[in-house]
């Protein structure tokens, strides 16, 4: 099966992808996750896309769109994938069609502004390997500390508050047309986002086997 998490940052696609790659045990590819591993490691492509992420903009599209063309040739995603973070933008989703890649699902979390405005307070990122946590909602085992690699948890540069707000813009100007984009395919099911991520995760699996 492959798969699209679309939402506006901080809605919990990451975490729902998460928990459905488990279940399925196909890969989650994000380019959030691959653009900030480039930025840690330096890269030429992580240098180029700090720029844009650090305002809370969206990366050029040939830059992404590249990236998944790679990503999704290798063997891993032969049985399946899910996109966490990609498609973004109309033409992000027409070059995903042009790779000849079928799309059988696409998960819509909704999640009021306000709510992930407070959500993005207390999310939390390890500054080594760059694993997800929630103060509130997915706490690490030991305060300030990554239950994986014991890495530091810090706030992500572009989970800062203006940040967030001109993120919150970009997603409603440039990535909620892909809603409409996909109702016509006949792929969108809407998950309404739950307090609990559990409850969120039952949605979704029920959305995908409907
Ligand atoms: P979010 O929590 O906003 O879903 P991500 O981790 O998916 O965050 O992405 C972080 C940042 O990486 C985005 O704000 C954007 O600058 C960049 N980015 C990720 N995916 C894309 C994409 N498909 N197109 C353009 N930029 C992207
Ligand atoms: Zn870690």
């Amino acid at each position: 099966m492959n798969i699209i998490f679309l939402g506006a940052p901080g809605a919990g696609k990451g975490t729902q992808a998460e928990m459905v790659a488990k279940k399925y045990s196909i890969p989650t590819v994000s380019t959030g996750n691959i653009i900030r591993d480039a930025i840690r490691t330096g890269t030429e492509m992580g240098l180029k896309a700090r720029e844009y992420t650090d305002k809370g903009h969206l990366v050029p599209d040939e830059v992404v769109i590249g990236i998944i063309e790679e990503r999704l040739e290798k063997d891993d995603c032969k049985n399946g994938f899910i996109l966490d973070g990609f498609p973004r933008t109309i033409p992000q989703a027409e070059a995903l069609d042009r790779m000849g890649t079928k799309i059988d699902r696409v998960i819509d979390i909704e999640v009021d502004d306000e709510t992930i405005i407070e959500r993005m307070s207390s999310r939390r990122v390890c500054e080594k390997c760059g694993a997800s946590y929630n103060l509130e909602s997915k706490k690490p085992k030991v305060d300030g500390v990554c239950d994986n690699c014991g890495g530091k948890l810090v706030v992500r540069d572009d989970d800062k508050p203006e940040t967030v707000k001109s993120r919150l813009e970009v997603y409603h100007k440039q990535t909620e047309p892909l809603k409409e984009y996909y109702e016509k395919k006949g792929v969108l099911r809407v998950v309404e986002g739950q307090q609990d991520i559990e409850d969120t995760t039952a949605l979704t699996f029920k959305a995908l086997e409907e």
